[in-house]
């Protein structure tokens, strides 16, 4: 296995540097030292190679043994990557803790995937079926919710001439094809190196949303299948809470949440959390759709440094599978101080902040391998990986490095602020900063399948959000008694949007999640009140009277409505009308 005997001449921390290493490629896996620690080459000068060692270096020293493998850090991708709990070289968290109890030894060798365990296979092809790379050949059953397909490896197509059925583990024989360059046994483990995308047909533009069920997003600032997204906010904001709610509630297929803490229990709290979250499509644990990468703070900076692209592959791979897959990684701002530390132990000319001047391409190249993609096979399937970062720039000021690079890249922002939280304002989503450049695309798949006025009233509601900010102003400089009753009408309405709508509870068993249909009934709701109050005010009424109308209470309390009583929205609505016609006094509006 060992090509070539290198030899350490310096370590520092994480990193080592060593020599006769001529021969090795850049980002190819090296063992270090007797111990065999796992690194990475990250820079070749001459024959000396530097090395992110993935696991603590102490006690290495000058003169011992460098192994090469030969091989790019590459992850394993077969039946038993759902509910698995990897680090960010892909050791299954678990099996580590089974080998070496609490504190994790160096040098151990656990392989990612159980090898042993045995899966039923059911084959999808017959003998004589013409297959290439993408093409599924059969599926496995991973559990009750995600069902596993197996799919011909890149490179490999020809014609199927055995094909099995039954229990396999993911070494055994499956299928054997008959390529030009003869026959080729398929097992249903693939690799593939993590710093290297998958290869797909062709990059589709996204068309349809990625449904959260979380107001401000899917209303205002809409993230597509296949979009890019960050959720940047100072600490205590909200932007884990936000991940996990999309982890818990997108329509997606499969969830891949890496994991990097912020706070020394964080990631622990998240690997207790994640398994009790009960998946709402299945009622079964989100788990079994689920993938997570923990960055734990115990673990070396270089583990976290690779766990975005073991994260971003493991999606792809589920994508290439014709899935739906949602990424999320909390938070990126830890991952790039890893970025940051491996480069100053480099030597590197350091940048902005001292990040080194590739952190927007290293960004850029985790992000666009997001996407809505056709994916390879003759099938045709489409596949999405929806991407979503959370930014923690220090103190919430965004001109910093991480932050500018991301923004460049995402084309939805959901900046959390830090006084919206203070207020208990949750989600923290500032409506005046946050966009989504997808809003506009996307109208037209809300119109076919919300409903046809929802372009509408979203326009309306910006606008309602945005003139009450102006008013603000002038509410400061010289009070509300200066505002006209359609004016302070237009604050009430801002209000009622922003602490009725916008203001949801992940923490509440009903407002937790709303549905499209429920977002436009409530939101109707709010802006009809407004139109009616509106021609109320031309005809005479006084805004007061319109103010201590019951069914204002009753807007409040919408979000309350549990999802099978949608209908009652329209009783609502009615009682509204009924409520505003009787100040008129003719009752003929
Ligand atoms: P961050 O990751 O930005 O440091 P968290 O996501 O941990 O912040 O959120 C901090 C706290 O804010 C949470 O523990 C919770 O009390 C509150 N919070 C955030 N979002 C919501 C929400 N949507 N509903 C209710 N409470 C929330
Ligand atoms: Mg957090």
């Amino acid at each position: 296995m060992a090509e070539q005997i290198g030899k350490i001449v310096k370590v520092a921390g994480p990193l080592i540097v060593a020599e006769n290493m001529a021969d090795s490629k850049m980002y190819d896996v090296v063992r270090v030292s007797e111990k065999q620690l796992i690194g990475e080459i990250i820079e070749l000068r001459g024959d000396k190679a530097s090395i992110q060692v993935y696991e603590e270096t102490g006690g290495l020293g000058p003169g011992e043994n460098v192994y090469s493998t030969g091989m790019p850090l590459s992850v394993e991708l077969g039946p038993g990557l759902i509910e698995s709990i990897f680090d960010g070289i892909q050791r299954p968290l678990n099996k580590l803790r089974e080998v070496c109890g609490d504190r994790i030894e160096r040098g151990v060798s656990v392989a990612p995937l159980d090898h042993e365990k045995l899966w039923n296979f059911e084959p999808k092809v017959k003998v004589g079926d013409a297959v290439s790379a993408g093409d599924i050949i059969g599926v496995v059953a991973e559990n009750e919710v995600t069902e596993h397909r197996i799919m011909v490896p890149y490179g490999i197509s020809g014609k199927i001439v055995d094909i099995k059925k039954g229990e396999f583990n993911i070494d055994q024989t499956v299928a054997v094809v008959e390529t030009e360059n003869g026959k080729k046994e398929l097992s249903m483990l693939q690799k593939w190196p993590v710093r290297k995308g998958r290869p797909y047909a062709e990059k589709l533009s996204p068309v349809k949303p990625l449904v959260t069920g979380q107001r401000v997003i899917d209303t205002l600032f809409p993230i597509a299948k296949g979009g890019v997204a960050a959720v940047p906010g100072p600490f205590g904001s909200g932007k884990t809470v936000v991940q996990h709610q999309l982890a818990k509630w997108a329509d997606a297929d499969i969830i891949v949440y890496v994991g990097c803490g912020e706070r020394g229990n964080e990631m622990t709290d998240v690997l207790n959390e994640f398994p009790e979250l009960v998946d709402p499509r299945s009622g079964q644990p989100l788990m079994k759709r689920t993938v997570l990468i923990a960055n734990t703070s115990d673990m070396p900076v270089a583990a976290r440094e690779a766990s975005i692209y073991t994260g971003i592959t493991i999606a792809e791979y589920f994508r290439d599978m014709g899935y739906n897959v949602a990424i999320m990684a909390d938070s990126t701002s830890r991952w790039a101080e890893a970025l940051r530390e491996m480069s100053g132990r480099l030597e590197e000319m350091p940048g902005e902040e001292g990040y080194p001047a590739y952190l927007s391409s290293r960004l850029a190249e985790f992000y666009e391998r997001a996407g809505l993609v056709k994916v390879l096979g003759k099938e045709n399937k489409e596949g999405s990986i929806t991407a979503i970062g959370a930014v923690s720039p220090p103190g919430g000021d965004l001109s910093e490095p991480v932050s500018q690079s991301t923004l460049r890249i995402v084309k939805v922002f959901w900046g959390l602020s830090a006084a919206l939280a203070y207020k208990r304002h949750f989600p923290a989503v500032d409506w005046l900063t946050s966009y989504s450049l997808y809003a506009e695309k996307l109208g037209d798949w809300y119109s076919d399948n919300v409903d046809e006025e929802w372009v509408t009233l979203r326009t309306d509601a910006m606008r309602i959000l945005q003139e009450e900010a102006s008013l603000d102003e002038i509410v400061r400089l010289v009070g509300m008694d200066a505002l006209s009753p359609v004016d302070r009408l237009t604050m009430e309405t801002a209000k009622s949007i922003r602490e009725d709508y916008l203001h949801q509870n992940a923490f509440h068993e009903v407002d937790t999640y709303a549905s499209l249909k429920k977002q436009y009934k409530m939101l109707k709701l709010i802006v009809e009140n407004d139109k009616l109050s509106r021609e109320a005010l031309a005809k005479g009424v006084e805004l007061d009277d319109i103010l201590a109308l019951p069914i204002r209470e009753k807007i409040g309390r919408a979000k309350y409505i549990p999802e099978n009583e949608i209908s009652s929205f329209d009783g609502l609505i009615d009682e509204l009308k009924k409520e505003i016609v009787g100040l008129d006094g003719e009752g003929e509006l």
